[in-house]
């Protein structure tokens, strides 16, 4: 077999409603639809790739010619596959009996296929099994790259030209990291493209599978009141946060080679932030919506070393306590200077944004798990309620805040007269939308991006030139402070970060919380 092109992805185009299930759109009843996951021997495979397709599949969002393949080194029977894989798989829609046999057949569709990744015979091999179990009138392929970057390139090239559908769609998904810096993105991007294209490709950023992005976007654009406010004229900053209440465990030799910057701040908080700050996109249409945040990644400028704060947790112990240090990780150089908390001013330079501060903070091993953003208000002009002398403006601003973690929650801070004879404020919580409204299963951010993958929707993917414009905020920054060799500074493991944050904040006049 030599190189098949995939059959062009406009053909297969998802259905405008996203609200109609996959399953009864014409592509899934009449085709048969693979899914390979690369590296099926490892944990995202064993943990999350494999528990989110059975989510799908026990929520009936796969079509009934569905078959999943796995593809690794290690030798492993098709029975060794699916007593590993039943291992993680849980009843998340619905605990009833229903669900050990629905786990059956899931785990009767479960294959596995032992190869390298770099064998075009073994990719052939690959090949020869998928065939058996196709039917219908198209056949669809859809890759899950689950093994280090080291190896995309190879794989992609082997699938690509020995194991891809010969009349449907063939499309692969992308772990990241995606490069370390804007060269080595440029040239991961190159490579895949020698082999695919754009259209075949799905990055993935599974923290955009979360409620947050979609949520983030229904408030901007289907609400009257915030819209008008979402400027410069009215919004004072704006604070992304990113915290994590653990350190590395375990994942010290991947997280070494990366830190927090490149780990959290270029890819998943940037993006939040696209969101949150680009122009209306002219439809829902992942293009319109890519676009438009490509548009504003272009307009922010290069992080400059003088607006950045970054630290690295140290280990301690007290009483009867004792947690390790980020150098403790035994995969870990004790003279790194990796680091494990970041925090950066960014501004974007266009007319809706000039001159409003953007804060992105991240960190792990700090004292709480948290993933928000902050929006904090202008001063009330001429407040009624401020003449005192001495009084703190501050805390009469309103502040909105979108919160992922701990609790799914979106709240308005206002303030409100305390019900009495006396003239008391108070600043009370407007709460939008809390989980106890919805009390429903919230699915896996990898069951919605796997399913969009197979639907073809690209819209919480990350196109080649939102990368390349991702990248260029943070490589000049992280090559100075690489080249400098900036040491970060150490907060204690469980605490609020370094205190330069509050200096940086305090620069740039915002109150951080
Ligand atoms: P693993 O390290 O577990 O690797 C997956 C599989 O790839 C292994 O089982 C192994 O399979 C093969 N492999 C590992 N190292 C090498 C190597 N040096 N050369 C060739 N093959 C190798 O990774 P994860 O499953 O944790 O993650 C997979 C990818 O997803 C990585 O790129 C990771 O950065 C990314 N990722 C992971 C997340 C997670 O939650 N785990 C979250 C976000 C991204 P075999 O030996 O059988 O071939």
């Amino acid at each position: 077999t030599s190189l098949r092109s995939s059959v062009d992805d406009k053909v297969t185009a998802p259905d405008k409603e996203s609200s109609v299930p996959y399953t009864r759109s014409k592509e899934a009843r009449d085709s048969s639809l693979t899914i390979i996951v690369v590296g099926a021997s490892g944990d995202l495979a064993r943990n999350k790739i494999f528990p989110a397709l059975f989510a799908l599949f026990y929520d009936d969002q796969l079509p009934q010619n569905f078959t999943a393949f796995g593809y690794a080194r290690s030798p492993m029977t098709d029975e060794e596959l699916r007593t590993t894989i039943s291992k993680t798989l849980t009843c998340r829609v619905d605990k009833s009996e229903n669900c050990n046999e629905k786990m059956s057949q899931f785990l009767k569709r479960c294959f596995y296929q032992s190869g390298q990744y770099s064998s075009e015979e073994h990719f052939s091999e690959l090949d020869d099994r998928i065939r058996e179990k196709e039917g219908g009138k198209t056949s669809n392929r859809l890759y899950y790259l689950a093994v280090p970057p080291t190896q995309f390139v190879d794989v992609v090239r082997c699938a690509s030209r020995r194991s891809s559908s010969e009349n449907g769609w063939t499309r692969m998904i992308v772990e990241k990291p995606f490069g370390r810096d804007s060269e080595s993105s440029s040239k991961l991007t190159l490579d895949l493209k020698q082999h695919l294209t754009e259209d075949q490709i799905f990055r993935i950023d599974h923290h955009l599978g979360e409620e947050l992005f979609e949520s983030l976007l229904v408030l901007r654009f289907s609400n009257l009141v915030f819209e008008p406010l979402w400027s410069r004229n009215y919004i004072r900053n704006v604070q992304l946060i990113f915290s994590q209440d653990f350190g590395t465990e375990g994942r010290g030799r991947y997280f070494d080679n990366y830190g927090i910057i490149r780990d959290v701040m270029q890819n998943h908080l940037l993006q939040l932030l696209a969101l949150f700050a680009m122009e209306p996109p002219v439809t829902l249409d992942a293009e319109d919506i890519r676009n438009e945040k490509v548009k504003v990644l272009r307009s922010i400028k290069p992080v400059s070393l003088d607006d950045v704060v970054t630290g690295q947790y140290k280990g301690y112990t007290g009483g009867n306590m004792s947690v390790p240090g980020y150098t403790d990780d035994p995969a870990v150089s004790k003279h790194s200077l990796t680091p494990t908390f970041a925090a950066a001013i960014l501004s974007i330079n266009n007319p809706r944004w000039d001159g409003v501060p953007f804060m992105m903070v991240a960190g792990k091993a700090l004292h709480s798990s948290r993933a928000e953003i902050r929006v904090q208000f202008r001063h009330v002009p001429g407040n009624l309620y401020n003449r005192k002398p001495g009084a703190n403006l501050d805390d009469a601003t309103n502040e909105l805040v979108i919160r992922v973690q701990p609790d799914e929650t979106v709240y308005l801070k206002i303030n409100n007269k305390v019900p009495g004879l006396g003239m008391r404020l108070d600043c009370s919580d407007l709460n939008l939308l809390s989980k106890s409204r919805y009390p429903g299963e919230v699915p896996d951010a990898y069951e919605r991006l796997l399913l969009d993958a197979m639907r073809g929707e690209r819209r919480l993917f990350i196109r080649s030139d939102e990368l390349d414009a991702a990248w260029s905020v943070f490589t000049p920054l992280l090559n100075e402070l690489e080249e400098k060799k900036i040491a970060p500074e150490l907060y204690p493991y469980g605490s609020e970060g370094p205190v330069g944050v509050h200096y940086l904040g305090a620069k740039y006049n915002i109150r951080c919380e």
